[in-house]
C-alpha cells in the first residue's frame, strides 16, 4: 500500500478514505491519531493491524461536538456535561457507559466507551466531513513513542495505512488525559494534556489510578487494558532519575558511560560533552517538556546510544503526564533522588 501524503485542502479525501473503510493519520492537539471509521468493526480491526496493537487495548472515539456523546454512551453523568462545556474541544478523554451501537472492536467488548472531541480544526474537519464518530489511538507502531508530526507518524506507518493528513506539528505534544466518570469518585486513568488540578477544579475529589506513577505488580488488573503494556520506548533502554534537577543532573553525569543518551532540562544541557543530548526545555516551563518528550525519545533511535538518562519533572500541572510517559519509556526503571521541584 502506498501511504498518501494529505494536506489541508485534502479534507474530503481523508473523509472519503474513512467513510470508505480505510485507515487516516489525523492530526490532534495532543498526538497524531490513527483514525478509522468508529462504527465500521472492520476498518477498526486494521489499525489493531497496522499499529501491531495488542487486541485488548481499546480505542478513543473521536466527536466532533459534544452533542454526539448521546450517540454512543447512556447513563451520562451531569460531571460528563460540565466537562465536556469547560475543555472540549481539548485533551480530555472520558470514560462513560456505552450504547449498543458502539462495536467491540473500539471497545475490546468492555461495557464502557473513551470519548474525546479533539481541539484541532483539521480533526474536526475531517470528522464532521466524514460524518461518524472517528476511533483513533496514537498513530505510533505499538509500544513506540506517539507521533507528534506527520514525518514521525510516516516513519513508523509508511505502507500501513492510506494516508497521512499533514497538519504540523501538535500543539500538546502529549497524549488526552483519560478520566473514568463511571465509578462513584471520578477516576483519573491516565494523565496528559489536561492537568489534573483542572479536573479537580470541574470534579472536586479525583482518585489517581496507582497505575499512573507506579508499574503495576504481576498479576495485578489494570483498571484500563492500555495500562498494562510497556510503551512510548526508544531502542535502548531509559532509566529515569527524580528530585532536585541539581541533583539529578550531577547523578546523570557522574553515571555516563561510553554511549549514553541524556534527555535534560535546557539549563543542564552543557553538562554532558560528547553524549548526545535532548534538551526538553527549561524546568519552569512543562508545556515545552510536554511538546518535546516524544520527539526526544524518538531521536535516540538515529544514535548508537544503548542507554538513555532522563531528568524527570515534578509532579505539578503538565508534569504528571510528562513523568508518566517518560517512567513508562523505562519500564519503570527509576533512581529517586527525593524531593525535587514541583
Ligand atoms: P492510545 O491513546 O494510543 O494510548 O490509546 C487509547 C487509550 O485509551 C488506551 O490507553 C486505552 O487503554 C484507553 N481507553 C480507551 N477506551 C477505554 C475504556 N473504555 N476504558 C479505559 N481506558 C480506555
Ligand atoms: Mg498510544
Amino acid at each position: 500500500m502506498k501511504t498518501k501524503l494529505l494536506t489541508k485542502n485534502d479534507i474530503g479525501i481523508a473523509a472519503e478514505i474513512l467513510r470508505a473503510g480505510g485507515l487516516v493519520g489525523i492530526p490532534t492537539e495532543t498526538v497524531y491519531g490513527l483514525g478509522a471509521n468508529g462504527l465500521d468493526p472492520e476498518a477498526v480491526g486494521r489499525i489493531f493491524t497496522a499499529k501491531g496493537r495488542p487486541q485488548d487495548n481499546p480505542l478513543i472515539l473521536h466527536i466532533p461536538d459534544p452533542s454526539w456523546l448521546e450517540r454512543y454512551c447512556r447513563n451520562i453523568p451531569p460531571a460528563a456535561y460540565a466537562l465536556a462545556e469547560a475543555v472540549w474541544p481539548g485533551p480530555l478523554t472520558m470514560v462513560l457507559q456505552r450504547r449498543e451501537n458502539v462495536p467491540n472492536a473500539v471497545t475490546c467488548s468492555l461495557d464502557t466507551v473513551g470519548v474525546r472531541c479533539p481541539g484541532h480544526p483539521l480533526a474536526l474537519a475531517v470528522i464532521r466531513a466524514a460524518g461518524v464518530p472517528v476511533a483513533a489511538p496514537s498513530g505510533n507502531l505499538s509500544g513506540r513513542p506517539s507521533p507528534t508530526c506527520a514525518r514521525h507518524m510516516l516513519e513508523d506507518m509508511d505502507g500501513r495505512i492510506d494516508a497521512i493528513l499533514d497538519g504540523g506539528a501538535c500543539g500538546v505534544g502529549v497524549e488526552s488525559t483519560i478520566v473514568d466518570l463511571t465509578t462513584s469518585v471520578p477516576r483519573l486513568l491516565r494523565p496528559g494534556g489536561l492537568p489534573l488540578e483542572r479536573l479537580e477544579e470541574a470534579l472536586g475529589t479525583v482518585a489517581v489510578d496507582r497505575a499512573v506513577t507506579a508499574q503495576l505488580s504481576p498479576g495485578e488488573k489494570p483498571r484500563a487494558p492500555g495500562m498494562k503494556y510497556r510503551h512510548y520506548a526508544p531502542r535502548a533502554p531509559v532509566v529515569v532519575v527524580t528530585g532536585d534537577s541539581r541533583r539529578t543532573a550531577r547523578y546523570i553525569r557522574r553515571n555516563l558511560g561510553q554511549h549514553t543518551g541524556v534527555i535534560c532540562f535546557d539549563e543542564y544541557a552543557g553538562l554532558f560533552p560528547g553524549c548526545p543530548v535532548e534538551a526538553i526545555g527549561p524546568v519552569s516551563d512543562k508545556a515545552r517538556q510536554a511538546r518535546r518528550v516524544f520527539d526526544a525519545l524518538r531521536a535516540f533511535d538515529s544514535t548508537d546510544v544503548d542507554a538513555i538518562y532522563a531528568q524527570c519533572p515534578g509532579s505539578g500541572g503538565l508534569g504528571l503526564a510528562v513523568a508518566n510517559r517518560l517512567k513508562k519509556a523505562a519500564g519503570f526503571q527509576v533512581v529517586d533522588l527525593g524531593e525535587g521541584e514541583l
